[in-house]
């Protein structure tokens, strides 16, 4: 899209950005970035984020960034920054030769704060962090000057020299911006710039004893890069007024800040500090567990960047925080797998099945088309044979009337295959369970159809049981069972106990035995699923649901 044709529903950033950019504000440029800080695994929170700001850069054939906001030495760690990078790049998210760190900036942030300082803008304060509470007031109440906030500039410059060199203990002084303790937004009372803190930074190793704070480090980063457009989520909103004054007293490039609201998901958890939690309490698999809302856990789930893109999409942009229904992150999944995936039969609760009609030795190859929606997928052979498995559940020895899968007497269809009908259920005699049934076939029905016009009303999914592979199978349901997890304190007491089940000697088609994590699968009837990326190794297979058949989604758009 150019600037010039303006698409009919822009949502309310690309028309503040198209009106920016019709202005020839920032020489008609776009630059947008992503600052993640590196304390944990990107979500999807984060992805609606990459994308508006990536999509936006994009559109306008501008430059995208991608900068980790590195300012707190504790929390971050090297891991973060890595497996953040795989995921942006994995959501096509193209920065190039653009990755930065807020600590490439710390000289310069300093040189900034230096100037504050000799401008009477900034001073050294010494209040420790409780007093720094008392004097800060409360929303209905102003705040009280600090006692050291009329230091002469040779007293402040002195100070925060020897707060860079070390003199000082952590938490000790801090550097603030004289702003207003009166002013109603908390965020302007003469808030914090910097805090002395002796620990090692991942990149910067022990040259600093003090760090920037995020309000600090962010807009003066944004500005030294040349951004011109600053999009974030809603929680900085009240941050905006401090972001424009730092960049008014310097004096330098001022990018535009706009929020956004949140993405919320139903029955999901957004939050970097709480997810951290489940995985160090090993409330789940770790990071990148395929039941976590993380980038890493919906890749290993068999999650395509595609979708995830196309569920922001469709959220879109809006300025008011809402609450999406898990259900549409769900729908977008399916939608681009029934394009992509490739329809196999998987049996994941084995019955056997001996059609006692069937010459013993013979085995027939027969066609099955590997994608409906696809021509081009081709297709492919599957053996078929005298004894086979179906689904446990496709057979039933006292059915209810609606029952149209198999039961003794009843005729179905096998999917690529023939008709077979139920002679005889052999069972185990101590526990009564059933073992096995013998069937007969009926080798007219080899095109799906009977000669003689009968219908039949249930077509089963089945495997050849000499040709079939084992594998394990996990299916998985929502991590948390409530709409809004976070409705309680303790969040973790909302994860769904039943959220992982693991099926053991499950029979798959041959054609599985080399699946890798890049083939999407649609196992016929049971939903969609991929080769587990750590845990599936050829003759130990292990696959993952990634989402069931079933479509809420669309149903509900129906009603
Ligand atoms: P979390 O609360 O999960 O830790 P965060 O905002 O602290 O998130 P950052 O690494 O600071 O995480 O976020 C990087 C960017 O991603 C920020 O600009 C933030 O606005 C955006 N972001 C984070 N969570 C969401 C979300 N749920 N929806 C939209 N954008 C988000
Ligand atoms: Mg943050």
């Amino acid at each position: 899209m150019s600037p010039n044709e303006p698409k009919e529903s822009l949502d309310f950033i690309r028309t503040i950005i198209a009106a920016d950019v019709a202005a020839g504000k920032s020489g008609y440029r776009v630059h947008t970035r992503f600052p993640p800080e590196p304390n944990g695994y990107l979500h999807i929170g984060h992805a609606k984020s990459i994308c508006l700001n990536s999509g936006v850069a994009r559109e306008y054939n501008g430059l995208f960034n991608l900068r980790f906001d590195d300012t707190n030495p504790v929390k971050e760690e090297t891991e973060y920054v890595e497996s953040i990078k795989a995921d942006v790049r994995w959501l096509g998210a193209e920065w190039e030769d653009r990755l930065y760190f807020a600590s490439d900036y710390f000289d310069q942030l300093y040189e900034f704060a230096l100037k504050l300082v000799n401008d009477g803008k900034a001073y050294v304060c010494d209040l420790n962090a409780e007093e720094m509470r008392e004097y800060r007031g409360t929303l209905t109440e102003p705040g009280k000057n600090s006692p050291y906030r009329d230091r002469s500039v040779e007293e402040n410059l002195d100070l925060i020299e020897r707060m860079r060199k070390g003199e000082f203990p952590d938490g000790s002084r801090t550097l603030r911006a004289k702003i207003d303790m009166a002013a109603p937004n908390l965020n302007m009372r003469d808030p914090v710039m910097y805090r002395v803190l002796h620990a090692r930074h991942h990149r910067t190793g022990d040259k600093w004893c003090i760090y920037p704070m995020y309000d600090w480090a962010h807009g003066q980063s944004d500005s030294i890069e040349g951004i011109t457009h600053s999009l974030c989520d809603i929680s900085f909103e009240d941050h905006r007024p401090l972001y424009d004054w730092f960049l008014d007293q310097l004096g330098v490039h001022h990018p535009r800040q706009i929020e956004f609201a949140r993405l919320n998901i139903t029955y999901t958890v957004l939050s970097k500090r709480k997810l951290i939690q489940l995985v160090r309490n090993n409330q789940v698999w770790g990071w990148d567990d395929p039941r976590m809302p993380t980038l890493s856990g919906l890749r290993r789930r068999g999650y395509t960047s595609e979708s995830v893109r196309d569920f922001c999409d469709r959220v879109g942009v809006a300025k008011r925080e809402s609450m999406v229904d898990v259900a549409l992150l769900e729908y977008a999944l399916r939608e681009d797998l029934n394009k992509r995936a490739i329809r196999v039969m998987a049996v994941l609760r084995p019955l056997k099945v001996i059609i006692d009609n069937y010459p013993e030795d013979q085995v027939e190859e027969l066609d099955a088309i590997n994608n409906p929606e696809d021509d081009s997928a081709g297709s492919r052979k599957i053996p078929f044979s005298r004894e086979i498995y179906i689904e446990r559940d496709d057979f039933m020895e006292d059915p209810p009337k609606k029952f149209f899968r198999l039961s003794p007497g009843n005729e179905v269809r096998l999917k690529h295959a023939y008709f077979i009908t139920c002679d005889r259920v052999v069972k185990d005699d101590s526990t009564g369970e059933v073992v096995e049934l013998h069937c007969s076939y009926d080798p007219a029905t080899k095109s799906g159809e009977a000669q003689d016009g009968r219908k039949v009303k249930g077509t089963l999914h089945w495997v050849s049981a000499a040709h079939a592979i084992d594998a394990e199978v996990r299916l998985f349901d929502r991590l948390f069972n409530k709409e809004n997890p976070l409705d309680d304190e303790d969040f973790a007491a909302n994860l769904n106990p039943d959220s992982l089940e693991v099926l053991k000697g499950c029979r798959v088609e041959p054609c599985l035995a080399d699946a890798t994590p890049e083939t999407y699968y649609q196992f016929l009837r049971m939903g969609y699923f991929v080769a587990d990326v750590k845990d599936s190794a050829p003759g130990a297979l292990v696959f993952n649901r990634s989402v069931s058949l079933r479509d809420s989604w669309a149903k509900m758009q129906k009603k």
